[in-house]
């Protein structure tokens, strides 16, 4: 890194760095794999109360000033900024036991988050501070009174705390949402490997784009913090089970607490999957990197490896053969080490109490050994390094009935790169072994038979926050059974957590509380910031020759009638192909229960909308890119008449171009006004636009 990691880690609060106290007492931090002290960790001294009053403050007055658009551009900017510094923070994580390819994982999956909540947010979030849930709900016959759900942000703050094992992914996960919500965050990190933390940190507020308060950063423990929560807060937890529970009691009432725990995850192979298959050789390939990537460290990773009784001895040769090819184990600064040794000696003791205790339950080790393994050191040699936390990938066979294996095998997690491996006879008792995990983050099934695949959705959906199905086609496309994308909700229920992260939008609106609003269109539209029907409108001048600058909610076009004929719609059919009876066949058209007789076509109807409200000359509407929610609801028979309202409904302005979003609200009205289509217009509006120069 540009600065060295320090004797002591400084946490950022109140948006500067601060130091705890000289010679106060603190914990240290050792390399992974070679034991020397990287950094010391004390919170001694901190002011815990004050920076979440910062937060609350500060943090939410400048988050409050900022629209998720433009909160979305600046995760981009931080996104940017990491990526430019990557290989630094490659670089510190191997003193963690993180290979580069581990750091993928870390390192580039944080960097990806921000990239997709940058992009997400733009694309699905509107250029305001509120989100509408759902559609309105009108309450009153005449329209006068109606309902919807909004979403705004919490109040408080946004409490982090994350594990040791990924030290950017999983607190950028977490941060990336709440910045986009709008909520300011307290980061946590997990002490042995803080200082990676630290590292990202330092490089957001290097950028000197955080708005003030957004981010602060705690390293070292946080006694009394759960006091100073209340309703509006959250905390947002990942680490042990234990841990979880003892904090989930002392969270206040009115503080959300989600958790993503200890998970025994499973891998399914299917029956069809055998020797030879496409499927086998995913199931293998995915089994190693579930095993071996950040040295099985992974909440996500394989713990229960679930296969048909017959293949147990194929897969465990297999497996054998893809560790003796590709796994060396050792120092990551070391070229050609492919797994790196746990985050800590701790970590490592606690790996093999597991796996002793895998053992006394009747698990055989069939791959790998509890032996200390030889390892490649940083120096090039190879041999014992006492001093670090290596383990050797392990594989722990169990014998026997399903329904008879021991509790140990879907309770006790080995959190390393050990697996148990579970021998099943049917489909339903593979199904039964899914749901013993209690809850899990996710269970992948490598299957080309969708009766296989449909059994185990069924009976193991429940169980899981994510399913992944291996087969022919997605294997070498697949972004893999323990890599969570942000996407796709991650978390699961039960054991896991019950939590719920990621899942795209989801994510944010953790971070935000859904209100039920009833009012009249008209403060409705106030408070929205879209137009409601029945709210006021205005007709003073064509709305297509207003540019966003000009133009406001509300603005309306309403045409006049336009009479239908069955020579229109005789030509329409013609000219387009289609010819379906309920225009063409007045017999069978009245046979039919929707319509009187013969009709017009709804696209006939949608094309001549767009021809009486369109203004054709050249103007600040640049393009029309879309339909959307397009119901007829009045059939139109030849005679009728037809005209069309259109009113500016939400207007969305872009923050990096030169013109934005415009949703209109359409109408459709036959003679009787009857509504007969209704319908947004989505079209692309420039900001400014000069008629003179035109
Ligand atoms: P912990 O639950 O002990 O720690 C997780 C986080 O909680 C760390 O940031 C830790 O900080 C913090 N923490 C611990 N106690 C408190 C407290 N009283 N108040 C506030 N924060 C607290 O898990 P470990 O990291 O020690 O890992 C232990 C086990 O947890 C692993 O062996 C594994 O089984 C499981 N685990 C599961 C993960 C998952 O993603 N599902 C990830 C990592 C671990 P500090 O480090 O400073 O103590």
């Amino acid at each position: 890194m540009e600065r060295e990691v320090t004797d002591i880690l400084e946490s950022y609060v109140r948006d500067a760095w601060w130091a705890p106290d000289a010679g106060a007492s603190s914990v240290a931090v050792l390399d992974a794999s070679t034991g020397e002290v990287v950094t010391h960790v004390s919170t001694s001294g901190i002011d815990l109360a004050g920076a979440l009053d910062h937060a609350r403050t500060v943090g939410q007055a400048s988050l409050g000033a900022l629209t998720f658009h433009q909160r979305a551009l600046l995760l981009k900017e931080f996104a940017v900024a990491l990526t430019a510094r990557k290989e630094e923070l490659y670089e510190l994580s191997k003193r963690a036991g993180a290979t580069v390819r581990d750091s993928l994982n870390d390192v580039d999956g944080g960097i990806g988050v921000l990239f997709t909540y940058a992009s997400k947010g733009r694309r699905e979030l509107p250029n305001a501070q509120v989100y509408l849930d759902g559609p309105v709900e009108p309450l009153a016959k005449d329209g006068s009174f109606l309902g919807r759900h909004v979403y705004s942000r919490l109040p408080g703050v946004a409490v982090q705390i994350n594990a040791f094992n990924f030290p950017m992914w999983g607190a950028l996960e977490k941060f990336a949402p709440a910045f986009l919500a709008g909520v300011p965050s307290l980061v946590k990190p997990a002490t042995p490997t803080a200082y990676i933390a630290e590292a990202w940190v330092r490089i957001l507020v290097k950028t000197g784009r955080l708005p003030a308060g957004s981010l602060q950063l705690v390293s070292g423990p946080v006694p009394g913090l759960f006091d100073h929560l209340g309703l509006g807060d959250l905390v947002g937890f990942t680490g042990s089970a234990s841990t979880a529970a003892g904090l989930r009691e002392q969270a206040a009432p009115g503080v959300r607490f989600t958790s993503e725990t200890d998970s025994i995850n499973a891998s399914v192979l299917g029956p069809d999957a055998l020797p030879g298959t496409p499927e086998f050789d995913a199931y293998i390939k995915q089994l190693l990197v579930e095993l071996t990537t950040k040295a099985g460290q992974k909440c996500t990773a394989i713990r229960r490896a679930i296969v048909p009784s017959a293949a147990v001895d194929a897969v465990v040769d297999a497996l054998r053969g893809k560790i003796a090819e590709r796994v060396v184990v050792g120092d990551p600064h070391a070229e050609g080490v492919t797994m790196g040794p746990l985050v800590s000696r701790e970590q490592r003791d606690e790996v093999l109490r597991a796996v002793a205790a895998l053992q006394e339950s009747g698990g055989r080790v069939v791959v790998g050994s509890t032996d200390a393994p030889d390892v490649l050191r940083a120096d090039g040699t190879t041999g014992p390094a006492p001093d670090g936390a290596f383990v050797a990938p392990m594989v722990l066979a169990f014998d026997g009935d399903a329904a008879a294996l021991p509790d140990a095998v879907h309770d006790v997690e080995a959190f390393g790169p050990v697996a148990s491996l579970l021998p099943y006879r049917s489909v339903d008792e593979a199904a039964d072994l899914v749901g013993r995990g209690g809850g899990s983050l996710v269970t992948s099934v490598a299957t080309a038979d969708p009766s296989v695949a449909a059994t185990l959705l069924a009976r193991t959906a429940a169980y899981n926050g994510r399913l992944l199905f291996l087969d022919r086609d997605d294997a070498p496309t697949s972004t893999g059974h323990g890599a969570p994308v942000p996407h796709l909700v991650h978390g699961g229920p039960g054991r896991a957590g019950g939590g719920e992260e990621l899942g795209g939008i989801r994510a944010v609106l953790h971070h935000m509380q859904r209100t039920a609003v009833q009012g009249s269109p008209a403060m409705l539209t106030a408070l929205t910031g879209v137009w409601h029907q029945g709210a006021a409108s205005r007709s003073d001048k064509h709305p297509f020759r207003k540019p966003l600058a000009e133009l406001r909610i509300g603005d309306q076009f309403a045409s006049p009638l336009r009479a239908v004929t069955l020579d229109d719609i005789e030509t329409f059919a013609h000219f387009t192909g289609d010819l379906f009876y309920a225009h063409m066949d007045e017999e069978a058209a009245a046979a039919n229960p929707f319509f009187p007789g013969r009709v017009a076509h709804g696209y006939l109807l949608v094309s001549w909308a767009a021809g009486l409200f369109v203004d054709p000359a050249p103007g600040p509407v640049l393009a029309n890119y879309g339909l959307e929610n397009l119901r007829f609801v009045t059939p139109v028979s030849p005679g009728d008449e037809v005209r069309v309202v259109l009113t500016a409904k939400q207007i969305t302005p872009r923050e990096t171009d030169e013109y934005g979003e415009v949703r209109w609200d359409a109408v459709l009205l036959n003679q009787r006004d009857e509504i007969v289509a209704t319908y947004d217009v989505l079209t692309l509006v420039a900001k400014t636009w000069d008629e003179v120069d035109a």
